[in-house]
């Protein structure tokens, strides 16, 4: 299903397998994006806080007048997901502000579509990465998510959601639980994304891990921007302008060589460092 005209195909050459990727790895340009309002969470839960509290301000800005939410659980495991939908319920609830949640799992794949087409507002939830993004593919709303995003309803997503949210889901931190048609997810942020990079001042050891295994990503997929994001941060999509939300959030956007720090509390415009790195 593509039914957004003139979306830009994925080069065979950016596969890095010289093959032509499936039909639905169609991604958008920056013009197509203008629409887009979404919240790429690195953590539902940072470690010492109430989940999701730190987005209790993002959230209801994010999702405005559009209280009937769509939860997207496909990353949890198939018998955790009714306790997750009404966890998310009850977390929701602590926003006061009205929030309804409805989980798609509970829909029939074929209704799926249907569903998804309705929604006024999606919240994509953390688990498995490869695991949601094969669901989703399974159900076939991979395109129609993406299309739906870029009219602009609103998208939030934590960790394994936010994962998808970005061109392909090369630097989950997941094992492939499942097989995947393709990498390539959403490409709401025109980039990939890593969360729950480790802090470099809490976790030196795990942060030069993880950078390590970054920029080796990096330097085989030199077209694609990565962004490790600490569990606090949160990156804020509104159209073409992207903002490091969270506090204390820290993280870095990391293309081929170059490679821009990020600070919630000083350099919270993402777009300036992707044009650097870019
Ligand atoms: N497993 C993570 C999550 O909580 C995703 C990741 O680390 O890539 O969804």
């Amino acid at each position: 299903m593509k039914s957004l005209a003139g979306l830009s195909a994925v080069s065979a050459a950016g596969t890095g397998l010289g093959v032509a990727a499936p039909s639905t790895s169609s991604l958008p340009d920056s013009r197509q994006r203008e629409r887009v309002n979404a919240l790429l969470l690195s953590a539902t839960t940072v470690p010492g806080q109430p989940s999701l509290s730190q987005a209790w301000e993002a959230l209801p800005e994010l999702y405005g007048e559009n209280k009937q939410v769509l939860l997207i659980n496909f990353a949890s495991l198939p018998p955790d997901r009714d306790a997750y939908a009404k966890r998310m319920q009850r977390e929701f609830d602590k926003m006061g502000d009205g929030f309804t949640i409805s989980s798609l799992h509970h829909a029939k794949p074929r209704d799926a579509a249907r569903v998804v087409r309705e929604a006024e507002a999606f919240f994509i939830s953390g688990g498995n990465t490869f695991l949601l993004l094969r669901e989703l593919y399974d159900r076939f709303v991979v395109d129609l998510i993406r299309e739906r995003v870029l009219m602009g309803v609103p998208y939030a997503g934590s960790s394994a959601g936010s994962n998808v949210a970005g061109t392909v889901i090369g630097c989950t931190n997941d094992f492939p639980l499942v097989d995947v048609p393709t990498r390539r997810s959403l490409g709401i942020l025109p980039g990939v994304f890593n969360p729950h990079h480790p802090d470099p001042e809490l976790d030196p050891g795990n942060f030069e891990h993880r950078q390590w295994k970054i920029s080796h990503y990096a330097s085989h997929q030199r077209h694609e921007p990565v962004f490790g994001i600490t569990d606090p941060g949160m990156i804020r999509i509104q159209g073409n302008r992207f903002t490091l939300l969270g506090k204390a959030a820290w993280g870095y956007l990391r293309q081929g060589d170059q490679q821009v720090d990020l600070f919630s509390e000083d350099n919270r415009d993402l777009t300036a460092a992707m044009e650097q790195v870019g």
